[in-house]
């Protein structure tokens, strides 16, 4: 015979019977819609793992992805996606690569090796070209390591401040890049489905992403406080991919190689060292680093911290917006944001902001509904 305790467990276990509610206190509002049981984090100071920062390469125009001529080179720019340029880097990279197959040229430098050089370095080598990544460091010493990983391109550019041949850009690349992670889900690249809740102080903006682009946020509902066991009046449920950093950078970079790319590390100091490779075609996916590259002062940081926890695995969902705190649950950890401090060039965490993090999170998860806890 199983005690309650242990019939509960067994229901975490096997979500599809467990979505039939038996025996459940709270309901169809303790599952995401696919029938996976909604458990809390349990956040407390001893289960703190590692706290990092990372400076996103922000725009406000947006991303720069041009070609011009220097000297007898054709340079491709790839680079600038704030907050989204995991989400983007397919879609942005696929758009280089357009550009740089209007030449007749087969053969290209990548300068770095985050998720837009990367990506860019694998497209090329697919149109089949000879590639060379030239990087100054190579995971897991990049931006993209630091970052979350959900499939969302947030905060990529000011509304003010961009044309309308940039939002038709921007579309443009949010769509190849939606399908090109579609052929990466498993186990070997770390990307997955997942459900999100937003939790919103009002109702979701009619101009947000998941509004203007509803076919790229599947299962998008409204919930009302009876269809979700958080504590908070606005929740919008969406599926969106989880990409983890730390299986899919190095996945990326063990494809490159095998398909023939070479991986050079070295530093280019200015414009003038860059310009000075044997590469016809050079394709800049140096994010932060254009800003002195190739001057570009509308490129600036911004700054996001994350915490981790001891992994979950009974966790399998994302908040977003929990007073500007997100969750992701991912195999290296529980990640906890975060953080966004414009112009801040110092990547050193900050032990004021780690509280945040860890005071805010924790007051969400104690006020949410667990009938297994
Ligand atoms: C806390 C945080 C959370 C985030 N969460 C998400 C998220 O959930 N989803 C999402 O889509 N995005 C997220 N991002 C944003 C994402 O990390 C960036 O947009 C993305 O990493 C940019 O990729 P990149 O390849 O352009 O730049 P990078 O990853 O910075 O790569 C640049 C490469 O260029 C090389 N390089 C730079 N300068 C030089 C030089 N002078 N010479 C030679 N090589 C050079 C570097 O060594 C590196 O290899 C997050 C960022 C942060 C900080």
């Amino acid at each position: 015979m199983l005690n309650r305790r242990q019939l509960l467990q067994s229901m975490a276990t096997l979500p599809l019977l467990a979505s039939c509610n038996l025996a459940v206190q709270g309901g169809s509002r303790n599952y995401t819609p696919s029938g996976l049981p909604l458990r809390r984090v349990d956040v407390s100071d001893d289960r703190v793992i590692r706290t990092i920062a990372g400076l996103r390469p922000y725009r406000s125009k947006g991303f720069n992805v041009s070609a011009e001529r220097m000297n007898d080179k054709v340079v491709i720019h790839n680079y600038g996606h704030g907050g989204g340029g995991i989400t983007l880097s397919w879609g942005t990279s696929h758009l280089a690569m357009e550009l740089a197959t209007q030449t007749q040229h087969r053969r290209c430098a990548v300068l770095g090796a985050g998720a837009a050089g990367l990506s860019a370095a694998r497209l090329m080598q697919n149109a089949g070209w000879d590639v060379t990544i030239y990087s100054k460091d190579l995971s897991p010493n990049t931006t993209s390591n630091v970052a979350g990983g959900q499939w969302s391109p947030t905060s990529v550019y000011s509304e003010d401040s961009v044309s309308p041949a940039f939002h038709d850009q921007f579309e443009s690349a949010m769509r190849h890049a939606y399908r090109y992670y579609q052929n990466l889900v498993g186990p070997k690249y770390g990307v997955r489905w997942i459900s999100n809740y937003m939790v919103l102080n009002q109702p979701e903006a009619d101009d947000s992403l998941s509004a203007t682009y509803q076919d790229m946020y599947p299962q998008r509902m409204r919930l009302s406080p009876s269809e979700h066991p958080f504590d908070a009046e606005h929740v919008l449920h969406i599926d969106t991919m989880l990409i983890e950093p730390a299986v899919y950078l190095p996945a990326m970079m063990n494809d490159f190689q095998i398909a023939g790319g070479d991986i050079v590390i070295k530093e280019f100091r200015d414009r003038g060292e860059v310009l000075q490779l044997d590469e016809p075609v050079i394709i800049n996916c140096t994010g932060l680093g254009s800003r002195q590259l190739f001057n570009d002062n509308d490129l600036i940081p911004i700054k996001g911290q994350l915490t981790f926890l001891l992994p979950q695995e009974e966790v399998d969902y994302i908040i977003i917006g929990n007073g500007g705190l997100y969750m992701f649950p991912r195999s290296d950890g529980i990640l906890l944001g975060g953080t966004y401090e414009r112009n801040q060039w110092d990547p050193t965490p900050d032990p004021e902001a780690t509280r945040r993090i860890i005071d805010g999170h924790r007051a969400f998860f104690n006020a949410m509904e667990d009938p297994w806890a």
